[in-house]
């Protein structure tokens, strides 16, 4: 029986904080089936690649800030820094064993670069981050270093924990994530689908057509008019709220919509936002007849979001195509993008390990 391990940091990069775990992986080229998990646990899942037998489990968390106030990438870097060695040495770990590390960040991440080249519109220093510099400051010897969009490696997430959202082989499932813009994942039962860059689903920046629109142009942060997330990201709805005067959060408006105790103006905007989300939905079903949408972003705790969409968004869809769409809201968890970058790595990076893992310890 062949059997190597290490460990990796998943780190998933947010505007306001940024959220790190250490992973343990171990490989082995059997299994024992009393050791397989019972159900995928959410942090603790096996994968299979090329036959070898994957256990990742979360070992240790830790959340930082990620902008002081002089929004500088010094200040961010260090402190990651700091946070990587407090992890190890808590779980004696010695700082020259090989150690893999997977960063999940906003915008458009360049694993070839290993560089943000745009779109992190949020944290306005993350194109400046050397990530391979840093790295080899820290550890001279890492293992790999793996970059991946935040909510394509949801994604990754989603598609290892929720398997009941697959009926057949060759099913789709789409999550849109909504935050301060809205993102989005494509993925199958085994793949998750990057695009040529690793950028695709940009479902945000779909222009949209919706009946509530009216005659409305909003200019979107990408420079083009009408795109979904002007309208239906989490951001948006609260600008909306605030442009009547309501100071309230996003999860206490639609609360109040669903116990029917909102205003007028709550209501209004309310169904507005809902609309655009069913106008991206519709679009995204008539494209991909997908199995099953998920709804992620801190306002997937409300427990009736999926539902509401997806009554909505039966106006807009092909009616073939609707038929049999899930919609469910996230499995939440807030290393769901540090796990997934987790397993990103190991899956593109697998042949690196196979040549520096394997190798040594046979
Ligand atoms: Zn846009």
């Amino acid at each position: 029986m062949r059997k190597t391990s290490f460990y990796c940091f998943g780190v998933d990069i947010g505007g306001t904080f940024t959220k790190i775990g250490l992973f343990k992986i171990d490989i082995s080229n059997l299994i024992n089936k009393k050791d397989e998990p019972k159900e995928n646990y959410p942090l603790n899942i096996y994968l299979n690649i090329d036959n070898f037998f994957i256990n990742i489990k979360l070992i240790e968390s830790f959340k930082i800030r990620t902008q002081d106030p002089e929004k500088s990438e010094y200040f961010f870097v260090n402190s990651l820094y700091e946070s990587f060695k407090k992890i190890l040495s808590k779980n004696n770990i010695n700082l020259r064993k090989p150690i893999a590390f997977s960063f999940a960040t906003p915008g458009f991440p360049d694993n070839k670069v290993k560089k943000v080249v745009g779109g992190a519109f949020n944290i306005p220093f993350l194109d400046k981050i050397e990530f391979e510099n840093y790295i080899s400051k820290f550890q001279s010897s890492y293992l790999y270093l793996n970059l991946i969009n935040d909510v394509t490696s949801q994604g990754y997430y989603e598609q290892n924990i929720k398997k009941e959202i697959f009926k057949t082989e060759d099913d789709i499932a789409l999550l849109i994530a909504l935050g301060t813009g809205i993102g989005g994942a494509i993925f199958t039962k085994d793949k998750v689908i990057g695009g040529s860059n690793g950028w695709a689903a940009e479902f945000g920046h779909l222009p949209l057509w919706f009946s509530k629109l009216g005659g409305k142009k909003n200019l979107c942060t990408c420079g083009k008019i009408n795109c979904s997330e002007v309208y239906g990201s989490v951001g948006s709805y609260v600008r909306m709220l605030k442009g009547k005067g309501k100071n309230i959060s996003a999860e206490e408006a639609l609360n109040l919509y669903i116990k029917n105790e909102a205003d007028r103006d709550i209501m209004e905007i309310t169904e507005f936002w809902i609309d655009s989300l069913s106008a991206l939905s519709a679009t995204l079903i008539n494209i991909f007849n997908p199995s099953a949408i998920i709804i992620s972003g801190a306002i997937s705790k409300v427990a009736e979001l999926s539902k509401i969409i997806y009554k909505n968004t039966e106006k807009y869809a092909n009616k073939y195509l609707f038929e049999g769409v899930k919609f469910y809201n996230a499995t939440s968890s807030d290393l769901a993008g540090a796990f997934g970058a987790v397993i990103h790595g190991i899956k593109s990076e697998f042949h690196v390990l196979k040549e520096k893992l394997w190798k040594k310890d046979q």
